[in-house]
């Protein structure tokens, strides 16, 4: 198996951007493992299960194909074959995912999934998520821990999703870390080894080129 650069953090800590950068740059596949989180809540709700039911959801689990493309500069998600890219960013399932993924069959069948993508990654991956460097790759060599101010990370993903109303943003990310903390199945932790990175005061760029300075020392 290849290198695995495992990168968890709070919601809207700079992740995705900063994951992709360093996959680029270091010439890696990318894996977002939230999008498949996210996939498979939006197939839930698509087929009228009650998210709030963790039984209700534990018995539709192995039901949806979940692929994800794992290009850097263009990944891609897609569920039974349809492109959901832009329907697993809805308020919707913004507001679902945490409770489906506090779903321990939830997440034992996509740590499947994600080992399986890892082992087909070649020369290696960047992993972004919530449990990579503690439960989906404990043994990776570099584990970042990135973090950020709520006001800096609500004001970005704010721009980034044209959201106008920051305060709700800000809202749905610290809901989300709440749940995603205080789960009893692979919490959000900093892992044993992880490096923390706050990136409050730190450009991209900047963030990106300390991830891979981790990896090349
Ligand atoms: O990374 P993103 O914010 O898109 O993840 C959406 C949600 O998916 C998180 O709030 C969390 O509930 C769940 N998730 C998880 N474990 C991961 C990645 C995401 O529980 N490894």
């Amino acid at each position: 198996p290849g290198l695995v650069v495992a990168i968890d953090g709070t919601s809207g800590s700079g992740k995705s951007s900063t994951s992709r950068g360093v996959a680029t740059r270091l010439g890696l596949r990318y894996l977002d493992t939230g999008a498949m989180f996210r996939a498979m809540t939006w197939w839930m709700l698509q087929h009228g299960v009650d998210v709030h039911d963790p039984a209700a959801v534990a018995a539709r689990v192995e039901e949806p194909s979940i692929a994800s493309g794992t290009d850097p500069q263009a990944p891609t998600i897609a569920v039974d074959d349809a492109d959901v890219a832009g329907p697993i960013r809805s308020d919707a399932v913004n507001a679902a995912v945490s409770p489906v993924s506090a779903v321990p069959a939830v997440r034992s069948r996509l740590l499947r999934l994600q080992r399986e993508v890892i082992a087909a990654a070649g020369d290696g991956i960047v992993v972004e998520g919530r449990d990579i460097g503690s439960v989906v790759a404990p043994d990776a060599p570099v584990k970042v821990y990135l973090s950020a101010d709520p006001a800096a990370r609500a004001a970005r993903r704010a721009a980034e999703v044209g959201a106008a109303d920051v305060a709700a943003t800000r809202e749905s990310l610290l809901a989300r870390d709440r749940i995603d903390s205080g789960r009893a199945t692979a919490p959000l932790v900093m892992a044993d080894g992880a490096v923390h990175i706050d990136t409050t005061p730190y450009s991209l760029d900047e963030v990106i080129g300390l991830v891979v300075d981790l990896v090349e020392a």
